[in-house]
């Protein structure tokens, strides 16, 4: 690696979409954004901003066949811009893959023996790793002189003890099948814990944070100075949370009850639960922006959705305030937590017993930068502490290739 290779190019690969961002590593800098999506179909279309040359957003529709198609695609609007992979400042290209089960703790460069740990866990995460796998080794082929650096949205959780990762069931039958609690969003839970320490001026091991990812998936985690002791997604990211399609915790009685009585078979059962359920099951929405504005307009099943994701979230609140016995604060975070005061105000309500409000008129700002937003002199510090899961893939890759 050069001196001057600096750039480190993050790719997170779904099954049908590619989303990259190229990034300055000596400057933090993002260079340029983008997303493929619909690959496979006759409707791709890529959408790439290129930020260092502060020109338009380009958009391109028509036919990419396969993610080695995309890849080449965004290639050439990099290069297009002056910022080409052939580049020697490309330092290493940094990977986002789901699950990395209990071996890998830690970025980890790939080699033949990673992929094959990482297609291991794939019935974990049917629908997470192949993908990610396959961007692996599309980005291999492109360039198989450069480091391939996996971060694993697991990895953040492997602190967790063990009885807050087991799941209550014959020690035997989870052994046999790797059944027990991962959590994910493992680099949005660090990033966010790691920058509301900064905010509050402390190093991150004088905290307790309880991080609240609300996007369209949905997690809690419990971080006792810098390491977490639970979070709330488990297996699978159906665990937790009421989220924007998914259920979040149910009885598990409940599967068995719609196949024996509803005569639905594991598939629908398995669609129900994470693409039926949650909010929109709730309600026929996933957006909270529409969730608000039927509220308003006095529509009863939307009120009924927010008051049960709100509960769930208050719920979680108080178990992770008894895990970690005190918390320093709170960090909302993702679509919902950074955008939604409504959302915030109302998980904090009533909540003063255990030290946490929220101040009404800091809760109602708008803004891209961490904030405080409990009022002055509150026990626990409520924060809103937007998350950057590239930035922080970016900067570990980095950390690994220049250490
Ligand atoms: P994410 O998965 O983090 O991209 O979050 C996506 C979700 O954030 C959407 O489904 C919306 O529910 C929510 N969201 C985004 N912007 C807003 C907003 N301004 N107000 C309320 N919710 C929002």
């Amino acid at each position: 690696m050069t001196a001057n290779a600096t750039r480190v190019l993050v790719l997170n690969s779904g099954s049908s979409s590619l989303k990259y961002q190229l990034l300055d590593m000596a400057q933090t800098r993002r260079l340029a954004v983008g997303l493929v999506e619909r690959i496979g179909e006759e409707t791709s279309r890529l959408v790439h901003t290129p930020l260092a040359t502060g020109g338009e957003r380009r958009v391109h529709e028509g036919p990419m066949a396969d993610h080695d198609a995309a890849l080449k695609a965004l290639a050439a609007e990099l290069a297009a811009d002056g910022l080409g992979l052939d580049s020697p400042q490309l330092a290493a290209i940094g990977h986002r893959v789901v699950h990395g089960g209990l071996k890998f703790t830690a970025p980890t460069v790939i080699d033949e023996a990673v992929l094959k740990e990482i297609e291991r866990l794939v019935p974990v995460a049917p629908l997470h790793n192949p993908a990610n796998i396959t961007g692996i080794r599309t980005a291999q082929a492109l360039r198989p002189d450069l480091p391939q650096i996996a971060v694993f949205d697991t990895a953040f959780h492997t602190t967790m003890p063990e009885h807050a990762a087991r799941y209550a069931i014959d020690v035997a039958t989870a052994d046999a099948h790797r059944i027990r609690r991962y959590g994910f969003h493992g680099t949005s839970h660090a990033y966010v814990s790691r920058r509301t320490a900064q905010l509050l001026g402390k190093d991150p091991s004088e905290v307790n944070v309880i991080v609240l990812h609300l996007g369209n998936g949905a997690s809690a985690s419990a971080v006792a100075g810098g390491r977490c002791v639970d979070t709330s997604m488990g297996l699978t990211p159906l665990e937790g949370l009421v989220m924007g399609t998914r259920s979040g915790d149910i009885d598990p009685a409940v599967t068995f009850h719609l196949r024996r009585v509803a005569g639905m078979s594991t598939d629908e059962i398995d669609e129900l639960l994470n693409k039926r359920s949650g909010l929109v099951g709730l309600c026929g929405d996933n957006d909270m922006r529409e969730i608000r504005r039927r509220i308003d307009e006095g529509d009863e099943a939307a009120a009924l959705a927010f008051d049960i994701y709100v509960h769930r979230l208050k719920k979680y609140l108080g178990a992770y305030t008894a895990v970690l016995g005190r918390v320093d604060a709170v960090a909302f975070t993702a679509g919902v937590g950074e955008n939604a005061a409504p959302v915030r105000a109302a998980a904090m309500a009533g909540l003063e017993g255990l030290g946490m409000a929220v101040d009404a008129d800091r809760n109602a700002v708008r803004s891209n930068e961490p904030r405080l937003i409990s009022p002055e002199g509150s026990p626990v510090a409520v924060a809103v502490v937007p998350t950057d899961e590239e930035l922080e893939i970016a900067q570990q890759t980095y950390a690994l290739v220049t250490a």
